[in-house]
């Protein structure tokens, strides 16, 4: 009888798998490219472009190893918020508001997204345009999609690269950043296809240098996704003792005045607007960090980036450029945690019969919601928070 299990032959399989995939990529960087010459001619693309383009094109190696690297530590709120909401940023802002006052009055009447919140994310993506990348978009997505590990993905963004080229819209030689994102707001190619604004009527979308494509582009990006003209993203909030942690998370909506019933308070104590909004409650660093109610417009900004912090820092660094002040909540010093610490996290947390899903040291919805379970069965407050008080328990 033979003794090989489930997992054991699974293994065996994806190992098969993974090296058909490379037989199938292991082509030569040419066959690939005449392989992207068919995709893109196929979709209208001039055979003038694509020579140029592709005139003596090589990969970029440092570009593949920027793709592998991963950071050593995960990002808590705070050091997050530190390193994108510095003072240098906030008085860079205040400098773009200002000089762009009109345009961006303009930009709000046509899409409802306020100056405030297109100037921050135009800091957050590239410093309000002095750090938009120096790498070759064509090269950096050529050699991306030559990769296999997200060749598919890579490939649709070069074509749509290329298209936009052959319309003469993004110039041959443009750069951006190693993953191919463009511009002051670092939109990828398809992004610029389907969102992108030449406010000005010269022909090109120049998210580089044309303030009012730029902020067009951003703003109709984020109606797109929602975003509801009059509304703010949300607010920091506190919590009254008697508060059930049970409602935490984006996957519970309540309106205003049932947040109010529950024990929510604005950061400074006083009661809630009396609304019926919808709002979520989120804490990013678990009940013992700071709060914050969120609306539809908080869901918007992670249409544009999925992460959590990011949406977070986003309406922060909006209210700070809007004349609001720093958070009420007092910052915890807790110590990072590595990558590896999460995934020891995910992988005990699983064996213990709670799902966390691929140990990848990402602290995605599946492995907060195990945390919450686990926190719940052993007497923690079930907050969901993967920290360092979890990782001590589970050690
Ligand atoms: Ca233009």
């Amino acid at each position: 009888m033979s003794h090989y299990n489930l997992p054991m032959l699974l293994r065996f399989i994806c190992l098969v798998l993974l090296s058909l995939s490379v037989v199938a990529n292991s082509n030569t960087f040419e066959d690939f490219l005449s392989n992207i010459r068919q995709l893109a001619t196929e979709q209208g693309v001039s055979k003038a472009t694509i020579d140029k383009a592709f005139f003596q094109l090589t990969p970029n190696l440092d570009i593949l190893s920027s793709d592998r690297s991963q950071a050593e530590f995960s990002q808590n709120f705070w050091s997050y918020l530190g390193k994108r909401v510095s003072q240098y940023r906030l008085d860079n802002g205040y400098d773009t508001l200002k000089q762009n006052r009109s345009l961006l009055n303009k930009t709000y009447k046509q899409y409802g997204v306020p100056a405030h919140v297109l100037v921050s994310f135009l800091g957050l993506e590239s410093n309000y345009g002095n750090n938009t990348g120096s790498h070759s978009l064509v090269r950096s997505l050529a050699t991306l999609a030559f990769d296999p590990r997200r060749s598919d993905f890579f490939t649709s963004e070069l074509i749509a690269l290329l298209k936009l080229i052959d319309d003469g819209k993004v110039p041959l030689e443009a750069t951006g950043s190693w993953a191919g994102a463009m511009g002051a707001v670092q939109f990828m190619p398809s992004n610029v296809i389907a969102y992108g604004v030449d406010a000005d009527n010269d022909g090109k979308i120049d998210l580089w240098n044309d303030q009012a494509d730029i902020l067009a582009s951003a703003a109709n990006f984020l109606e797109r996704l929602g975003w509801n003209r009059g509304e703010k993203w949300g607010r920091e909030v506190t919590l009254t003792e008697s508060f059930n942690y049970e409602n935490v998370g984006l996957n519970t909506q309540k309106q205003l005045d049932e947040w109010q019933a529950l024990g929510v308070r604005r950061a400074n104590g006083s009661s809630l607007p009396k609304s019926r909004m919808g709002a979520s409650l989120i804490l990013p660093m678990g009940y013992k960090g700071p709060a914050f109610l969120v609306y539809q417009n908080f869901r918007s900004i992670l249409g544009w980036n999925h992460s959590t912090l990011y949406a977070l820092a986003i309406g922060h660094l909006a209210d700070r450029l809007s004349g609001g002040g720093a958070l009420l909540a007092t910052p915890i010093d807790e110590p990072l945690l590595k990558r590896d610490d999460v995934v020891a996290i995910q992988q005990t947390l699983s064996l213990l019969g709670y799902d966390a899903g691929e140990a990848d040291g990402i602290a995605g919805p599946k492995t907060r919601a195990a945390a919450k379970n686990f926190q719940r069965d052993i007497g923690m407050i079930a907050d969901g928070y993967v920290g360092y008080e979890l990782f001590q328990r589970l050690q």
